[in-house]
């Protein structure tokens, strides 16, 4: 059971809840967009119901919320450091069953990877509860039934937007007192889509020989190694570190991390000069075999959730999905 409630009455209760939670959504930033005159699709803090886009696909991921693109880690002076204040506010974020599952694959990277846990990102990460959006048609270049990604139970309330009404599940416990007074009376479960416009054969078996094989030359000349790719990414988790040093007293400063890209260059390179990678074809094979082929060996799935962001994102209209069906 669930609840049909007017747009005024659901904006009370999401007053109510950002009383205690920072609540975001896939929201429209005016002129923001990468050609001029365009709006762009990504997350942000929202106050009311009429802000969350639910008909376009936000062109950057919900991860930035918790992986920011820009962190400060702590700050220092010459005898000593402290880190920033943590955020202390519990998070709910608006988000699509593959950016919910992104999630799940950056948990498995910040925190179960070993004997060493991300405290930034756990702090963090402990805080959010997700507001299931669901998809309808999808997207062009989504492949999310082929990565299993369609479909989630991690989430806490089903927000579905209907002509003038807005439709609500609420699962967790936590959340029922919020709509305290308010009738169920409606029937109302997920729906997930079940075939995207486009079905991608996923690689099987992958055997050594596709290290040398000469498909990655074709990046080599195409690929301009820009790097959006990587940052519209859920499932992207390197970063570097930065120390900015403050322009007025040079012995005191902070320590950041900010993603990184390993399409870019210098993204493997070692003091010395060294580096792994020196052409966009080893750049691609790098990227494409860490989302199909080691991330699966270490945690039985592949860590790309089939959003279709890569795609849509590339300025030279390089595919990751017509790159994974020729590995094997
Ligand atoms: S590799 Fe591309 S399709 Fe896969 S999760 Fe990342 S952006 Fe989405
Ligand atoms: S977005 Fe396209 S051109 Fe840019 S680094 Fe990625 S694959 Fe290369």
């Amino acid at each position: 059971m669930g609840y049909r409630l007017e747009i005024e009455a659901f904006n009370a209760i999401l007053g109510d809840l950002r009383r205690n939670f920072r609540v975001y959504a896939p929201v429209k930033m005016k002129g923001k967009g990468a050609f001029a005159g365009t709006d762009l699709v990504a997350y942000g803090e929202i106050n009311k119901f009429e802000e969350i886009v639910f008909n376009q696909r936000s062109a950057y991921s919900a991860k930035e919320i918790v992986f920011k693109p820009v962190e400060t880690m702590f700050y220092f002076t010459e005898n000593e450091y402290q880190q920033p204040a943590v955020q202390s506010q519990n998070i709910l974020i608006f988000a699509r069953p593959c950016d919910i599952n992104a999630y799940k694959r950056l948990d498995e990277i910040f925190i179960n990877n070993g004997p060493f846990k991300d405290s930034s990102y756990q702090q963090q990460r402990e805080k959010v509860k997700f507001i299931l959006m669901e998809c309808g048609e999808g997207f062009d270049s989504c492949f999310c039934v082929a990565t299993g990604t369609n479909v989630t139970d991690d989430y806490a309330l089903l927000v579905r937007p209907t002509a003038g009404f807005v439709q609500c599940q609420v699962k967790d416990p936590e959340l029922k007192p919020y709509f305290n007074g308010l009738n169920e009376n409606i029937e109302i479960t997920p729906r997930f889509i079940e075939k995207n416009q486009y079905t991608p054969r996923l690689p099987q078996n992958i055997n050594n020989d596709v290290f040398n094989s000469p498909l990655w030359q074709e990046y080599t000349s195409r690929c301009t190694g820009c790097g959006r790719c990587n940052f519209v990414c859920p499932t992207c988790s390197c970063f570097t570190m930065q120390d900015i040093f403050y322009r007025d007293n040079e012995n005191c400063g902070e320590r950041r991390r900010v993603w990184a890209s390993c399409m870019v260059d210098g993204f493997s390179e070692m003091a010395g000069g060294h580096a792994f990678r020196n052409n966009q074809g080893e750049r691609m094979r790098f990227k494409v075999m860490h989302k199909f082929y080691d991330f699966h060996k270490r945690f039985g799935y592949h860590m790309c959730v089939g959003c279709g962001r890569c795609d849509h994102i590339c300025p030279e209209y390089i595919s990751i999905t017509k790159c994974i069906e020729k590995l094997d």
